[in-house]
């Protein structure tokens, strides 16, 4: 077309894929198991009756409930939209494009390689050991030069494994003073004794990646934390929008840190570490399921025998799984995200059904 604008696209995302997150893949669910999402939601009302004031950037009384829930200081906080941003704003605020790179260790979240393509930075992908998901130190070690960022996420999406802690701090030993090591903790609430948060004290260069969006139950409102450093924090305001966080998103997320609140979510992570231990269970018994592997989180990978088969069928019942057969070592592997039981028990029945075809 004559008036068309393509030419002026950068050349880096005129074919960038965009994320494939769950809705943009869609389906017609009844039971969505495949976004890592609670099954049960959390409720709150908001009494907040007008909006025709801008919201702070950083809204003091949501940080402080923050810094109250995870034992840091103000300083040490910040608060975006959703972890999402937090790892967005950290390639932004360090990464020079075209000159600079970042390390992220596959199988894992997509979105650290997708943001630094977006800004034309460059991956190094150092893969994990394949079925341990241990990280590759030595091999991260002999690839440090141009790298400002690592991504670890721990534990991983999708394999749930979690990253030793010696590992990590021989990671931080490694790196320090000349890269930043950006621990993605999203699901560290079902397994909350792997946290790195103690270490933020002793190494400069640490950063913790925080969501509401699955221990929580609010992946709804969009509301993350990036936990690092006060002299990293200051960085990361500069280049933060100027009001990121929706005056209603700070009433909510506030609420969802009070004392009681925070036990609520306490008790919902047992009940869906129950739920998957059970799910687990079950699927060793089934003769479609070749492997399963160990789970920190609340979702499970497994790699099944026709994965193919039970993905297709599951979704024409509404059943809604993450297909991760395309990405690195986990050939014939769906991702299930912890459900109800009932939700869980549903997904067994099938399964069942299919596995005697
Ligand atoms: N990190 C990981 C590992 C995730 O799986 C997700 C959500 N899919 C995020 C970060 C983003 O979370 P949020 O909803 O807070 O943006």
């Amino acid at each position: 077309m004559k008036d068309s604008i393509i030419h002026l696209v950068r050349s880096n995302i005129k074919n960038l894929k965009p994320y494939q997150s769950a809705r943009r893949i869609g389906g017609n669910g009844n039971i969505w198991l495949n976004a890592n999402e609670c099954p049960i939601p959390s409720l709150f009302r908001t009494n907040i009756e007008s909006f025709n004031r801008y919201p702070e950037c950083q809204p003091k009384n949501l940080i402080l409930s923050y810094s109250e829930y995870v034992g840091l200081l103000s300083n040490q906080i910040l608060v975006t939209r959703g972890a999402d941003e937090g790892i967005e704003l950290l390639i932004k605020a360090f990464c020079n494009p075209e000159k600079d790179a970042i390390i992220c260790c596959p199988p894992t979240y997509d979105m650290y390689a997708l943001n630094a393509k977006i800004s034309n930075v460059e991956i190094k992908e150092i893969p994990t050991f394949k079925n341990t998901w241990k990280i590759d130190l030595e091999n991260i070690q002999r690839n440090l030069n141009k790298v400002k960022l690592i991504y670890i996420c721990n534990p991983n999406n999708p394999t749930g494994n979690i990253i030793l802690r010696k590992d990590i701090i021989n990671l931080l030993k490694i790196t320090l003073g000349c890269a930043l090591v950006v621990i993605d903790e999203a699901y560290i609430e079902f397994s909350s004794e792997n946290s790195m948060v103690s270490c933020l004290k002793n190494y400069p260069h640490l950063i913790i990646l925080r969501t509401l969006s699955k221990a929580f139950s609010l992946a709804g409102i969009r509301c993350g934390f990036t936990l690092a450093n006060k002299e990293i924090i200051d960085i990361l305001n500069k280049v933060i929008s100027p009001y990121p966080i929706a005056t209603i998103v700070a009433d909510i997320a506030i609420q969802s840190l009070s004392k009681n609140a925070i036990k609520i979510m306490k008790d919902r992570v047992l009940k869906l570490n129950l739920n998957r231990n059970w799910l687990i269970n079950e699927l060793k018994q089934i003769s479609l399921v070749k492997k399963i592997y160990n789970s920190h989180a609340n979702y499970v990978l497994v790699k099944f025998h026709m994965f193919e088969k039970i993905f297709q069928k599951l979704w024409e019942k509404g059943i809604i799984l993450r297909n991760q057969h395309h990405k690195m070592h986990l050939k014939e592997c769906l991702r299930i995200s912890i459900g109800s039981h009932v939700e869980c028990s549903r997904f067994i029945e099938e399964i069942k059904i299919l596995s005697k075809l």
